[in-house]
């Protein structure tokens, strides 16, 4: 059921999971297999609660099991906009739950050795123009603010670790990690059962109804009531509940995998880190396998156009940045959708009664999934109100096919800004 990427290649094996059948009753029932959706099946489990998943496909099949693999603080709206919308105490909450996020991520990777998350600690963030100072000041700000310890890296430190004539600067943080996206969705599902939530696979959700205090979900074999029914459906939310699903564009974005070849890649990329750099359209990359191999990472379209012909795309931009790769093979190339809301910031709350949703992370979703369940799990339970924190940001409409084409502008025209400073910068 999984699509064919480098992932579902080297994936550990997982348990079976039954199809959802008859009349179910359950406390919390939570739609969508990824990140978002066991995140929180497995904080409600472990407080004791009666939670049931339901999944289309398979665990991981979505955005979880074939992203970029980068777990890092944060969201896909950087820090000042956050702020500049809900102040600055809201801003630091925000954060902070993220970074809670990743430390309990990691935890769970080194708990569980034998799971094939290959996690790795180190991302850099690296800049294709100078910063004028504007790294040092992120860098400081970072540290005051949430005691991040963040390393500046200047220009010949840098291309001592990246063969490429494009890096200017970057900052390394080696408490943000780099992992194996399906492995660690599928270790995430585990340890949800292990705390007694209960998991169906190839069980999509095809109505949703409400009354007398309950909802009823229905799959094409199951009948499901819980009083609180979770939305974590991500950019493949369909019809289920139609202002969700007006509520986001799906941008698909692409990544590939090279073949085998250790030595081509020592003489371009001389870091076990992963690679983001700063433009809104980036690359992200990483050397896997101890560096025999290469994930390259990049573009957005929001029509989900061929792997293929994204993946000569791709390659042009990694062989303009690394021209002594233009030989690499590459092996497999895939695609996969996130959901992005207007404000670009996740959309989490209660919107009816016991219907919640947690969608809309967007390209940074690996951390936000996490610190989003946190939040609803917390409201569920009564014991926090963090929930609230995502309340500035509701669910505001994307306008169909405009807002699509408007989202495909946007990218296009972040796109020249970014070759148009690069080559400024190139130009000294
Ligand atoms: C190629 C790619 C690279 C990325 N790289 C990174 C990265 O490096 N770092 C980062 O932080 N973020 C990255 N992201 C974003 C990140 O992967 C997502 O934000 C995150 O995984 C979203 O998780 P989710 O649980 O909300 O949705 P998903 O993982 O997409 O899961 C949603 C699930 O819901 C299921 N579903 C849908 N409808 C129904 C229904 N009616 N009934 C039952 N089930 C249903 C789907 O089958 C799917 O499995 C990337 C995304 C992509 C596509």
């Amino acid at each position: 059921m999984l699509p064919d990427t480098y992932y579902a290649r080297t994936a550990h094996p997982d348990r079976p999971r039954p199809v959802a059948e008859g009349a179910i009753k359950t406390d919390v029932l939570i739609v969508g297999g990824g990140m978002a959706g066991l995140a929180l099946a497995r904080d409600l489990a472990r407080a004791g609660t009666d939670v049931r998943l339901i999944e289309a496909k398979a665990v991981g099949f979505g955005a979880s099991g074939r992203n970029g693999g980068f777990a890092s603080p944060g969201y896909a709206v950087g820090l000042d906009e956050v702020e500049a919308r809900a102040g600055r105490a809201t801003a630091d909450a925000l954060e902070k739950l993220t970074l809670e996020a990743l430390d309990e991520m990691r935890a769970l990777c080194v708990a569980n050795p034998d799971a094939g998350t290959t996690m790795t600690p180190g991302i850099l963030y690296a800049r294709r123009t100078p910063s004028r100072g504007g790294l040092q000041h992120q860098q400081a700000d970072m540290a005051a603010r949430f005691g991040l310890d963040l390393t500046y890296l200047d220009r010949d430190q840098i291309r001592a670790r990246l063969k490429s004539a494009k890096y200017h600067e970057a900052l390394l943080s080696t408490r943000s990690v780099h992992l194996h996206p399906l492995n660690y969705t599928r270790l995430l599902a585990r340890t949800a059962e292990d705390f007694g939530a209960r998991i169906h696979e190839g069980s999509p959700a095809v109505s949703l109804m409400n009354g007398l205090g309950e909802w009823t979900v229905t799959t094409p074999m199951a009948t499901i009531t819980a009083r609180n029914v979770v939305l974590t459906t991500g950019g493949y939310t369909g019809p289920l509940y139609p202002r969700l699903q007006r509520s986001f564009v799906p941008v698909a974005t692409y990544v590939m995998a090279s073949a085998p070849a250790p030595e081509l890649l020592a003489t371009a990329i001389a870091t076990t880190d992963a690679v983001g750099d700063e433009r809104r359209a980036g690359d992200y990359y990483r050397l896997v396998e101890g560096g025999r191999r290469l994930l390259w990472g990049g573009a957005i379209t929001v029509r989900d156009r061929s792997p293929d012909a994204v993946a000569a795309y791709l390659r042009r931009g990694m062989i303009a940045t690394y021209p002594q790769l233009a030989d690499l093979p590459i092996e497999v190339s895939w695609s996969g959708l996130m959901s992005y809301a207007r404000h670009k910031m996740p959309q989490v709350g209660q919107v009816e009664p016991g219907l919640w949703h947690a969608t809309a992370f967007g390209g940074h979703g690996l951390t936000a999934t996490h610190a989003a369940a946190r939040a609803v799990s917390e409201a569920l339970l009564g014991q926090s109100d963090r929930v609230q924190l995502f309340a500035p940001w509701g669910l505001t409409q994307t306008f169909g096919p405009l807002g699509k084409a408007a989202a495909q502008a946007t990218y296009w025209a972040l796109q020249a800004r970014d070759a148009w400073s690069e080559a400024r910068a190139a130009r000294g």
